[in-house]
């Protein structure tokens, strides 16, 4: 019975985790470890030899060989440099398996070649990775089990110390976060929890196709999207792929991806099909924060991998078809304390109520006031897709809270307090009483963006190939702010039942306009948002700006999660992964349309000629009227279809004459990108009439539907 998988037994077999600490390193070791783990103290040299030691000896039972310091820079993908754990061989040639503390702690893998937009010069390229102790080790074996690597889970710095990855700001922001909750909670009396950490839970979309057809799209090859394609006759109308039956290819697919991610202690948990023919969604069980950042990157790293095996091809673009739903990921974020109460969920008492309701106004008004920065944090060239898209949450940030919790808001706004809520809830009445509400009391919302939802938010803008990394850094950073200047005023007041009061009172009505409970699908919705003058962004080279506008910078500067030069330096990559997306896609439109494209229309128009003549000299009086047709159209499309590379191809040269950064990312997509869309049109109609068996690559229809 080779296939029945234990799922208790196999969880975590690779991990490091707490269970294989406690059991393997000394008492003393395990304490000071866990120590550093939980408050943050400083590891000894000694205590870190002895962990190494073990953790390399636990390592190399699991069949390692190497050990990696797994990092994440900012190129939007993971990195890793193995090195094996042998010494130098000794006078009888023979070598030992070694692995020191300080080996474990730090590393310096060679910088340069990763992007720190301008912070680190090259004279200068040391880089420095630092152990994460906080996110688990594992052991990572590749698909024929054959060799294993430790991966240890590591920020990267600059040699003074400037973060050049995702990892570093979101610990620092998690710091942020868990000081002001902590100041929020003794407030309130709360004088036992000790540490107040984000919870995270990534739900990831995905599309998978067939291999063979894939290796036929030289689109989907180099840029991870198709960029030519008509829509197939049968789209995703019926919705009858939505959690309709996996199928069994699918099925076996998935057995393959838990059962890999269990042994790594990732917690897959949901799995389902998408609204899209050939898309589905994993979601595995939030856990802290940075381990859920990490954990989602090796979601995505293992659906690639398994997918292989299993002869298919795993797309996590944000939307390889156009004209058929995207993917994205939904981030869940709450706040939970050492002692396991999530200060996001409403509570059942009304004292409960009151610090509840100073958290979510606090929400509201850090959602409305970095509006703009949030929606950066989820930019991505892909998302440009997406967001706004009719399809996904709209690019304009706005909260939904249901029917419920609106209502207590506006009783707060109006009369100062809220004497009861909807749907039969508790009745209470007086400052410090404010209505008990049961969750659940209103229906979901889909299209909001950032949607409370019952104990926790759901950030629905993030791309489905990005990093969750950045949303959550804004996510902390900017909530850990209002927490901030809620302590310092609460902290000050006399009678605090009265201030608390007046600060929610006061948040709720300043921030009211982010609230929206409708369709944010709606045109209604846009003209409503400008009318409350809610910014809506369209496009990722548009958000950018916002990370280094003086609100932002100060707000990171205040919690020490960026400085202005490591914001600088962000977006200075982010302006230069635009370009280069969007110069590989132009290329490769330009490579597949005179390559591929235009010699078979030529071939197809061809054999309408030769038919037209053969027809004729067959018989005289035979019409050719249909040939005839075609052969005007496709001629025609094809004519438009050159004119198009051939302006595609001329505003593709000129960028070269265009400052590197913003300057040439505006021109990418004020010019390239519609020249683009542009050449895609006439293609995209010719592909509707040229015969099937001469149109160089495999159907939008042969790629969603035949998997
Ligand atoms: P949906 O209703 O959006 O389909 P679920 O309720 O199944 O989603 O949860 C989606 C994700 O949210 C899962 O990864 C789940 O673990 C996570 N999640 C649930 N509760 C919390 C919480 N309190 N904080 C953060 N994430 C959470
Ligand atoms: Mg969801």
């Amino acid at each position: 019975m080779s296939n029945v998988i234990n799922v208790a037994e196999i969880f975590g077999e690779n991990v490091f985790n707490d269970a294989v600490m406690q059991e393997r390193l000394p008492k003393k070791t395990y304490k000071e470890l866990k120590k550093t783990i939980e408050e943050g103290k400083e590891l000894q040299a000694a205590t870190a030899d002895v962990i190494a030691h073990e953790m390399k000896e636990w390592a190399i039972e699991k069949g390692a060989t190497h050990y990696s310091h797994w990092f994440q820079p900012l190129t939007g993908a993971t990195a890793e440099k193995h090195d094996s754990f042998i010494s130098a061989p000794k006078a009888d040639g023979k070598v030992l398996m070694e692995f020191s503390g300080k080996e474990l702690i730090k590393g310096e893998p060679d910088a340069s070649s990763f992007p720190s937009g301008g912070l680190r010069s090259t004279f200068e390229a040391r880089g420095y990775t630092a152990w994460d102790c906080t996110s688990p080790a594992f052991v990572k074996k590749d698909s024929e089990g054959t060799g294993a690597i430790l991966y240890i889970p590591t920020a990267f710095c600059s040699y003074k110390g400037e973060a050049l990855d995702q990892k570093t700001p979101l610990l620092r922001s998690m710091e942020a976060i868990d000081k002001q909750s902590i100041r929020l909670l003794r407030l309130f009396g709360n004088t036992t929890s000790q540490k107040v950490t984000p919870s995270v839970g990534v739900e990831q979309e995905y599309f998978l196709v067939d291999r063979e057809k894939y290796l036929k799209r030289k689109d989907l090859v180099f840029t991870g999207r198709t960029l030519f394609g008509a829509n197939p006759p049968k789209g995703q109308e019926l919705d009858d792929h939505y959690f309709g039956a996996i199928r069994e290819r699918i099925a076996a697919f998935m057995k393959d991806v838990n059962e890999e991610l269990w042994k790594m202690g990732v917690s897959a948990k949901t799995q389902h099909n998408e609204v899209a023919p050939g898309q589905h969604e994993l979601a595995p069980i939030y856990v802290q924060c940075n381990v859920a950042v990490d954990h989602n990157q090796l979601v995505m790293e293992t659906l690639k991998q398994v997918a292989y095996r299993h002869n298919l091809h795993c797309l996590l673009h944000e939307k390889p078809f156009q004209g058929v739903n995207g993917s994205g990921k939904h981030n869940n974020w709450s706040l939970v304390t050492d002692d396991g109460i999530n200060i996001l969920d409403p509570g059942k008492t009304p004292h409960e109520n009151i610090q509840f309701l100073l958290v979510l106004t606090c929400i509201l008004k850090a959602v409305d006031r970095h509006a703009e920065l949030l929606r950066e944090s989820a930019a991505d060239v892909g998302n440009d897709h997406r967001l706004g898209a009719n399809e996904a949450p709209p690019a304009i940030i706005s909260a939904y809270l249901g029917e419920q919790l609106e209502d207590v808001l506006a009783q707060l706004i109006s009369t100062g307090e809220a004497a009861h809520s909807l749907k039969g809830g508790k009745l209470h009445t007086g400052v410090s009483t404010l209505p008990d509400f049961s969750k659940d009391a209103t229906d979901r919302n889909r299209t909001s963006p950032f949607a409370f939802t019952g104990n926790k938010f759901e950030f629905r803008m993030v791309g489905s190939r990005d990093s969750v990394a950045a949303p959550n850094v804004v996510l902390n950073s900017i909530v850990a702010e209002a927490f901030s200047d809620a302590c310092d005023y609460l902290e000050q007041a006399e009678d605090f039942d009265l201030a608390v009061h007046d600060l929610i009172k006061c948040y709720a009505s300043e921030h009211q306009r982010i609230v929206f409970n409708g369709n944010g699908y709606s045109e209604d919705w846009v003209v409503e948002a400008e009318r409350r003058g809610l910014p809506n962004i369209k496009t990722m080279v548009e958000s950018i700006e916002y990370l280094t506008t003086d609100d932002t910078v100060n707000m990171f500067e205040k919690f020490e999660v960026f400085n202005r030069a490591e914001l600088e330096s962000r977006a200075e990559i982010k302006y230069e992964t635009y370009s280069k997306a969007i110069n590989i896609e132009s290329r490769s439109m330009i490579d597949i349309a005179s390559k591929h494209i235009i010699p078979a229309v030529i071939k197809y128009v061809t054999s309408l000629a030769n038919s037209i003549n053969q027809v004729k000299q067959a018989c005289a009086g035979a019409s050719v009227e249909v040939q005839e047709e075609l052969l005007l159209q496709a001629s025609s499309l094809l004519s438009d279809t050159k004119k198009a590379l051939k302006r595609l191809e001329e505003v593709t040269e000129q960028v070269t004459g265009k400052e590197e950064g913003k300057e040439q990312a505006y021109f990418f997509m004020e010019q390239v990108v519609p020249a683009m869309e542009a050449l895609r049109k006439p293609v995209d109609n010719l592909e509707m009439i040229v015969d099937k068996s001469m149109w160089p690559m495999p159907s939008y229809g042969d790629l969603l539907f035949e998997v």
